[in-house]
């Protein structure tokens, strides 16, 4: 694609969309048909990716984050009611559990995956838990069995942050299949791009009808029903709702990327084969763990660094590796040692001393689909070199 050549001299970043002619050819048949808004490419970029997870309804929303706010409102989610999730996450998982007045009830993570640790969450509940976010790290599945287990014996919901996960299974299970409510990212560094936007998928019709709701104001119509030939002007706010609809300007770039979502697997797959052949053995660098009968989207690759035995500690690699004119990040800092989370819920240094561990020493290498073979090559070579 003549216009993402540049994309491979000079400095490799961290992520850059896979964009090609078919996103360019929808978005601008969207701009000539005269509907921008909510509405055939919504309706086929829903159906593509029911289809493609495995669930019962699908449905678009304009970021994850609205579509775990939602997710959480639709389940009863309210003030003085606790939510169990990992601390190792982006800000939204944690924020919208705030929003609802809810408190965030951090569980230490598993030291392999970095997930929520399953075998800790009974330790967390209270009178007062409703539901738990898993996060699925990087796109490792989390323990959904023990997980919905807990859920189920406990009488909680599942809600969970599949930001990373669009592709991730669980033997050959697709995340977004499972009974609870599952949210995706389809923002700019995703595994899939609308700019900015995100979907739910779910297997319980009522509840995805009052969530289509929500989404719209409240309102029990789609516009563009209300709006075409034949339709009805009629309408009915139900509800105080909200405005997180998707428009088809960006679900028409969504429908060309989830119509190439095998061949995006299949190279973030081939990456991290090369990443893990170039890397495994050297010493001081854990590379990433893929639990046996799972399917990892491989959204993030990420390594840690061993300061001993590397010879310098992460935040030192990350400023080599820049001089070098290679991107990288930390995902996460937990949330819990955030001003914020601080403040308002006393948490504090020590708390999870897993996540501050794995944290410490965590780096994202460059992780997406345009990469040449022979950037690849010169990150695993500055690395093997880089102390
Ligand atoms: C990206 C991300 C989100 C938020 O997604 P948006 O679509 O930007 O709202 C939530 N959780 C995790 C783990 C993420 O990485």
């Amino acid at each position: 694609m003549r216009f993402m050549k540049k994309i491979n001299k000079g400095y490799i970043p961290l992520s850059i969309p896979d964009i090609t002619t078919k996103e360019l050819h929808n978005a601008v048949a969207c701009l000539k048909s005269g509907w921008l808004s909510t509405g055939k490419f919504n309706f086929e970029l829903e159906e593509r990716i029911r289809k493609y997870t495995g669930s019962k309804e699908a449905i678009c929303v304009d970021s994850c984050t609205a579509g775990l706010y939602l997710s959480l409102l639709v389940s009863g989610i309210t003030a003085g009611d606790e939510v169990i999730t990992t601390p190792f996450t982006f800000a939204a998982t944690a924020n919208v559990i705030v929003h609802c007045g809810a408190k965030p009830v951090f569980c230490d993570i598993d030291p392999d995956t970095y997930n929520i640790d399953s075998r800790k969450i009974v330790k967390k509940l209270t009178k007062r838990t409703k539901a738990i976010i898993p996060v699925h790290f990087a796109g490792h599945p989390c323990d959904l069995e023990r997980i919905y287990d807990i859920a189920e014996r406990h009488g909680l919901t599942v809600i969970e942050d599949a930001a990373h996960a669009l592709g991730s299974a669980i033997k050959g299970r697709r995340i977004g299949s499972y009974n609870g409510i599952t949210c995706f990212s389809f923002y700019a560094t995703k595994n899939i791009t609308t700019g900015e936007g995100g979907c739910i998928t779910l297997n319980d019709s009522d509840i995805a009808r009052r969530i289509r709701v929500l989404r719209y104001h409240g309102i029990d119509r789609d516009a563009w029903k209300r709006y075409g030939k034949g339709g009805n002007w009629r309408y009915e706010i139900i509800e105080a709702g909200y405005k997180n609809n998707l428009s088809d300007l960006q679900a028409s770039i969504g429908v060309a990327q989830i119509k190439r979502i095998t061949q995006l697997q299949a190279r973030r797959e081939e990456i991290a084969r090369i990443y893990n052949m170039g890397l495994c053995g050297y010493p001081g660098i854990v590379l990433p763990k893929a639990g046996s009968g799972i399917t990892h989207s491989w959204h993030l690759y990420a390594v840690r660094i061993k300061n001993k035995e590397f010879g310098m500690g992460r935040d030192e690699f990350i400023a080599a590796m820049d001089k070098e004119d290679i991107g990288t990040s930390v995902h996460y800092i937990p949330l819990h040692l955030h001003a914020f989370y601080r403040k308002k819920y006393g948490y504090k240094k020590d708390d999870f001393p897993i996540a501050e561990a794995i944290s410490a020493e965590i780096v994202s290498l460059p992780m997406f689909t345009r990469i040449s073979n022979a950037n690849l090559k010169r990150v695993i070579k500055t690395i093997r070199s880089i102390r």
